[in-house]
């Protein structure tokens, strides 16, 4: 055990006392956030009992995790109100609602409800920079790390809502210098705002509607987004750095309201920010991107980075996987996977990303979210819309509001249909984007399933 280790280890005793307690974790979930807090749980000793709605056949990769910790209870496919009224500490998962009614049992009984990010934030000796917002959290991110990687920081670590490995069972090797930085999600925001905790530097990409079937409306969801600013603490070790988007409106107005605080650093950041010579050095297509860009660069630049150091370093970003991703080329045509796209916004903005003709395919799991503005921009600039999944008929009514509509529709049952469908309709020259605008659970277990399927049936076509 490290030096570091056991600092924290004793602040964690002091404070949660995990050796001498039942914790349950509400949600073990398939992202490897619920393992990595039973881990850390178990390995301070704790008696672990992990609890999901899902069976154990869904869960077999996070339990796989799990495998050199054979103290650790399952106790999957629901929920026992036993659990909770026998466990000191209740972990739960960011998808898990506030109000919901085992943690509300937990909380009448005066448990400590607490969650895996809290336990980080609380624990964390470096600096963390948070970004959230409803779309390009993950690529923001996944930039900012990269542009301060190799720098004077020796050690950046990525993590966060972004999937990556989560950060709880390595936090002995985090040390003070070093730089965290991490995606946050308005779920997890409001699990911080518990225990009042914000990143140091915290930037919001954008605010348009998201998750309405958890928040409810889209004043809830911004509060929840809000967190991120409003928990940061003017007289802490580190500055507090709050940045948003001079480009969007309700970031540009949160950005008047926090310039106000005395001992805040507050700035903007804009596309018109980025100089052509970087722009010539990035290769991720559409202004979305490039608005990311600007917001990763506004970070490094807080933290010293230079143009020089930007424009060298951006040819060597990896793309992340399923964001307006090329799949290859087939007969001219060029296949796009953007499964991760599961709002309007992110579906409107993959189609401005394109000058080409389009087909898009579309329609998934409904969150509730509004589809009249994606509606006009499919009925006015794309061929053909092939719509799947409960949204279908949602979004087909939205385009057929827009009589100069010229694109075609068609509404089909599975994602294999509607790959053959694109592949007859689609000439040499045109594009053809899975962007589904929507979540995939109503059809899939996830938008990286959704994509991988979608990559498979392609590739496919090409035989
Ligand atoms: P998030 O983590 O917020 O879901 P990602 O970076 O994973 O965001 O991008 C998700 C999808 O949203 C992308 O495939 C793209 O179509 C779209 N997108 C990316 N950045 C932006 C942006 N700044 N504004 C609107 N849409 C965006």
């Amino acid at each position: 055990m490290s030096h570091l280790y056991s600092k924290q280890y004793e602040m964690l005793d002091m404070k949660y006392n995990f050796a001498a307690k039942k914790v349950l974790i509400m949600g073990l979930g398939r992202f490897g956030g619920g393992a990595d807090v039973a881990e850390f749980a178990a390995r301070a000793g704790a008696k672990v009992i992990v609890t999901d709605l899902a069976p154990a056949a869904q869960l077999s990769d996070s339990i796989g995790k799990l495998e050199e910790f054979p103290d650790i209870e399952f106790h999957l496919g629901s929920h026992d109100p036993a659990d909770f009224k026998q466990a000191d500490i209740i972990i739960a998962n960011p998808a898990v609602p506030c109000d919901n009614e085992f943690l509300e049992i937990a909380r009448r009984d005066n448990k400590f409800i607490t969650s895996q990010i809290n336990i980080f934030f609380e624990l964390c000796p470096a600096q963390i920079i948070g970004i959230t917002g409803a779309n390009g959290k993950s690529t923001t991110t996944a930039l900012t790390a990269h542009l301060l990687k190799n720098t004077i920081y020796e050690n950046v670590w990525l993590s966060g809502n972004i999937g990556n490995q989560p950060l709880l069972t390595v936090i002995e090797k985090i040390a003070p210098d070093d730089l965290v930085v991490l995606e946050l999600s308005s779920f997890q925001l409001e699990q911080l705002a518990e225990i009042q905790k914000a990143p140091n530097v915290a930037l919001l990409t954008n605010l348009t509607p998201n998750h309405l079937d958890r928040h409810g409306t889209f004043a809830n969801y911004c509060a929840a987004k809000e967190n991120i600013f409003k928990f940061q603490k003017l007289n802490d070790n580190y500055p507090a750095v709050s940045i948003f988007n001079a480009e969007d409106k309700i970031a540009a107005e949160w950005f008047e309201k926090y310039n106000k605080d005395a001992g805040r650093i507050c700035f903007r950041f804009s596309t018109d920010d980025v100089s052509k010579e970087i722009r010539d050095s990035f290769t991720l297509p559409g202004r979305a991107n490039l608005s990311n860009l600007a917001a990763a660069i506004a970070i490094a630049k807080y933290f010293g980075i230079d143009d020089d150091r930007i424009k060298n370093s951006l040819p060597d970003f990896k793309p992340l996987p399923h964001r307006l991703e090329l799949i290859g080329q087939i007969n001219g045509v060029s296949w796009y996977n953007d499964s991760i796209a599961t709002t309007p916004q992110s579906a409107i903005a993959a189609l401005e990303a394109f000058d080409q003709p389009k087909i898009i395919i579309a329609g998934g799991y409904d969150k509730g979210l509004p589809f009249d503005e994606l509606g006009q921009k499919i009925a006015t600039n794309v061929k053909a819309a092939i719509l799947i999944g409960q949204t279908a008929s949602k979004i087909a009514s939205e385009i057929q509001l827009f009589p100069e509509a010229s694109a075609k529709i068609q509404i089909v049952n599975s994602l294999s249909e509607a790959v053959r469908s694109a592949a007859r309709l689609a000439e040499s020259g045109d594009i053809v984007l899975l962007s589904p605008a929507c979540a995939s659970y109503d059809m899939f277990d996830n938008f990286q399933h959704r994509g991988e399927q979608f990559c498979k049936l392609v590739r496919a076509l090409n035989i």
